[in-house]
């Protein structure tokens, strides 16, 4: 293999914007698009963006202003998780989640905002093993049935029937209570998919990026509080200036303040970060890295992604030229206008089928389903015609599929005009 070409395309490096720097610390000469290709060939396969190679977990960002995806090294991450049904308030209240209802005992709020009435659990043998004294004894000689108490899902979305111990390969598992939810559910929908919890710590040690400007400036551009937490903002670019010199592992958006250098109290942290030049900092890990379904509309980094990549489509689409041309997304593939039936066509198998939790879905299934949601605004589609990437699953940005109704295509593509002035400055 030579040093100048990729080692999955063997195009010439220097032509493909040269070899992306590697988080990981394997030495495989990689260009952009088989690497991006690579992580969302992983993340189909197993759940997980992985490297082929030593098989590390890659967290993925987008840089908006960049244009561009950005791979970094993850933390070994401890997951807290103690004794959870009795001290689940204590438990959501320790990790912001809000309890907005005495009657009902697992009201918690998701990610995007919306209440949700069920509780998911996320763990792992050993914690399992923890639960399962207190959790056992309910679940031991009752058969979960769509009118029951609580059902378990696996991490295919799957029943697990009881009395079975889940296997260590189905973990995380999910607690969920359908009668606590307005409209009980029986059948997993992925719009409904509920709230996940994760509980992950890490510790970095960090120093303080260097440089008059940078130091000041950049604790308020690294950092927000958001509801008494003190968050790490959503700017991909400053938070990768603050790295841990030995692991390598940056600071990840939206990732949550904890401890820094044994000082919990907000304010008393903000005047560390300004002054202490050495910062050991305890974080909260927002989402999972672990396995996920790329098809759970709540996935942690689907969504992520998808946030950090909107601004940079609407402005793309408000470049929009107005020619027949091409218009481009966001991953760099091209958007194209495909009849509804056809685009539905492209999720199922040679059989006509798409196979998910144990189900068998057709095309009439899924355009019935809506099963088509528009990534810019969140709606499902019903329109005749959509925009949809070409791309398709190629890219770990849009690992599954990516789509914008008419609706929003032409809002920002009309706006186009009156809006220039007022719109985002988005570097090439
Ligand atoms: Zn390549
Ligand atoms: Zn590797
Ligand atoms: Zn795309
Ligand atoms: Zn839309």
């Amino acid at each position: 293999m030579h040093e100048d070409t990729c080692g999955v395309c063997f195009g010439n490096l220097e032509e493909l914007n040269g070899a992306i720097e590697l988080p990981c610390s394997c030495k495989v000469p990689y260009c952009q698009r088989c690497w991006d290709r690579t992580l969302a060939t992983s993340l189909s396969n197993v759940g997980l963006p992985r490297c082929p190679s030593c098989r590390e977990v890659i967290r993925v960002d987008y840089d908006a202003s960049e244009g561009r995806l950005v791979f970094s090294r993850v933390a070994d991450a401890t997951v807290r998780f103690e004794n959870w049904l009795e001290t689940l308030d204590d438990i959501l209240r320790q990790h912001s989640v809000q309890r907005c209802d005495e009657g009902f005992k697992f009201i918690a709020r998701t990610q995007s905002g919306k209440l949700t009435k069920l509780f998911v659990m996320f763990a792992f043998q050993e914690t399992w093993a923890k639960a399962k004294g207190s959790l056992w004894p309910l679940l031991e000689g009752k058969r979960p049935s769509p009118s029951g108490d609580w059902f378990v899902l696996n991490h295919l979305g799957e029943e697990v029937h009881y009395p079975r111990e889940p296997a260590e390969e189905e973990f995380p598992v999910q607690v969920r209570y359908p009668k606590l939810v307005e409209h009980p559910m029986t059948e997993l929908d992925a719009n409904s998919f509920p709230l996940t919890l994760t509980f992950k710590e890490y510790v970095l040690n960090l120093e303080m990026p260097r440089g008059g400007e940078v130091s000041g400036g950049s604790v308020s551009q690294t950092f927000e509080v958001d509801e008494g937490r003190l968050l790490v903002r959503e700017d991909v670019g400053m938070a990768r200036k603050w790295k841990d010199q030995t692991t390598g592992v940056c600071l990840h958006p939206g990732d949550r303040i904890l401890e820094v250098n044994g000082l919990q109290d907000v304010e008393l942290i903000w005047e560390q970060l300004g002054c202490e030049e050495l910062l050991k900092v305890r974080l909260q890990q927002q989402g999972s890295i672990f396995k996920t379904d790329v098809y759970n509309a709540q996935d942690d980094m689907r969504n992520r992604l998808q946030r950090q990549a909107k601004p940079r489509q609407q402005e793309l689409l408000r470049r929009r030229e107005h020619c027949e041309g091409a218009q481009s997304c966001v991953c760099g593939g091209e958007l194209e206008l495909l009849p509804l039936r056809q685009r539905v066509s492209l999720l199922v198998d040679q059989h006509g089928f798409l196979e998910y939790a144990g189900k068998r879905f057709s095309v009439d299934d899924l355009i019935a389903m809506q099963a088509v949601t528009c990534d810019l605004c969140h709606q499902h589609i019903q329109e005749e015609k959509l925009w949809t990437c070409q791309n398709g699953a190629n890219t770990i940005l849009h690992a599954q599929s990516y789509d914008v109704c008419v609706q929003c295509f032409n809002t920002f593509s009309e706006s186009a005009g009156s809006e220039k002035r007022a719109s985002l400055v988005i570097g090439e």
